[in-house]
């Protein structure tokens, strides 16, 4: 067993996940979060994106022996299910019998990696703790408690940045010299929409696909969850002629759901609520290197490379970062 302290900035998937491989090889792990505690508080109040897993995210999941417990939360989806503006559905598999791509709960997977993480007695977790500042000539990290307003420096001897798309350890980074960094947005944003499910419980759609309606510079996605409903997300252009600009009351947004998305509308019984209740949210891309400073600082996940959806493999790439860091990191 090691007894050697890791800090962790940022729970998310990355953080919780790098948690339980950092448990398993006995090191002292210190996760520090600014959101509060979701085994609490629950997530989002229960609304997340819907992510696709592949097997780049399952191989880590098994590295950290946990796919059991995982396996719960994820649908396997062999295929796209294509919906044609006729009405005509298409389904393409996506590889041959026996593989899938599996529907998960960002914030369902969150919270399962979080009981994982939290049951090993050397994982312990700060919620409402935001990292302010990481000192790059001594090893010390300085948080914010948002409870009490306290500001705490702490040794930090080794730090995993994983807190995400605009991470302060990477921010600590950007500022020494020949740091490399890239960040741009889409012109496209995102809003996350819902199909519940019928009064029995089953879902209004097959379950075994990722349904897409694809529209040229527009999409609608919906992934299913296991308790019948799926997850929407609509892709659209911030502005421009077919755009959120022009949706800005019910008529236009029925208007335009009638001309682009027909056979979806009878499925979203709270279309126009969720419409509203729901943020219009950002594309980013983030590119920097190196990932490390002086082999006691290192930024995954997000942090590192933050992707923009369409490849489904933003949070697959992080826990790839995971599976092949311990493989030489944990090993001796
Ligand atoms: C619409 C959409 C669809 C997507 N679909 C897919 C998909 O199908 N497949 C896929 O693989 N990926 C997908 N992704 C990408 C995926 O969500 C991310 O790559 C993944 O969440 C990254 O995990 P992370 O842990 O690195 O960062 P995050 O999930 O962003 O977690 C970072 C954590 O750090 C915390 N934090 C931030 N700053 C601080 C601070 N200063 N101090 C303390 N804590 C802090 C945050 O509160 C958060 O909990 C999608 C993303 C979007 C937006």
């Amino acid at each position: 067993m090691k007894n050697e302290t890791a800090i962790i900035v940022g729970a998310g998937l990355v953080g919780s996940l790098w948690a339980v491989f950092l448990a398993r090889r006995g090191y002292q792990v210190k996760v520090f979060e600014r959101r509060s505690d979701m085994r609490q508080a629950g997530y989002y109040g229960g609304k997340s994106i819907n992510l696709a897993m592949s097997e780049r995210g399952w191989k880590a999941i098994d590295q950290a022996g946990i796919r059991e417990k995982l396996e719960k939360v994820a649908i396997p989806m062999p295929g796209r299910m294509i919906h044609n503006l006729s009405g005509e559905v298409v389904f393409q598999p996506y590889g041959k019998e026996g593989e899938a791509i599996y529907s998960v709960s960002r914030g369902g997977l969150n919270l399962e990696l979080l009981h994982i993480a939290g049951a090993f007695p050397n994982v312990e977790f700060y919620f409402e703790h935001r990292c302010v500042e990481v000192d790059l000539n001594n090893p010390v990290i300085t948080f914010e408690d948002m409870k009490t307003g306290e500001v705490k420096t702490l040794d930090a001897p080794l730090i995993f940045g994983t807190d995400g798309a605009f991470s302060a350890v990477r921010y600590a980074l950007q500022r020494t010299d020949r740091f490399n960094y890239r960040q741009f947005y889409l012109d496209h944003g995102y809003k996350e929409l819902t199909i519940p499910p019928n009064a029995d419980g089953s879902h209004r759609m097959d379950p075994d696909a990722l349904h897409i309606w694809p529209r040229g510079n527009h999409m609608l996605i919906a992934l299913p969850n296991a308790d019948g409903s799926f997850t929407c997300t609509m892709f659209l252009p911030f502005e421009g002629p077919v755009s959120f600009e022009h949706l800005t009351n019910d008529a236009e947004v029925m208007a335009f759901f009638g001309k682009y998305f027909p056979d979806a509308i009878p499925l979203m019984p709270t279309l126009l609520h969720d419409f509203w209740a729901n943020p219009t949210s950002s594309l980013v891309t983030v590119q920097c290197s190196p990932w490390q400073w002086q082999g006691r600082i290192l930024l995954l996940g997000d942090a590192a490379h933050a992707i923009v959806p369409f490849y489904g493999q933003g949070m697959n790439a992080g826990f790839e970062d995971c599976t092949i860091l311990a493989s030489f990191f944990c090993s001796n």
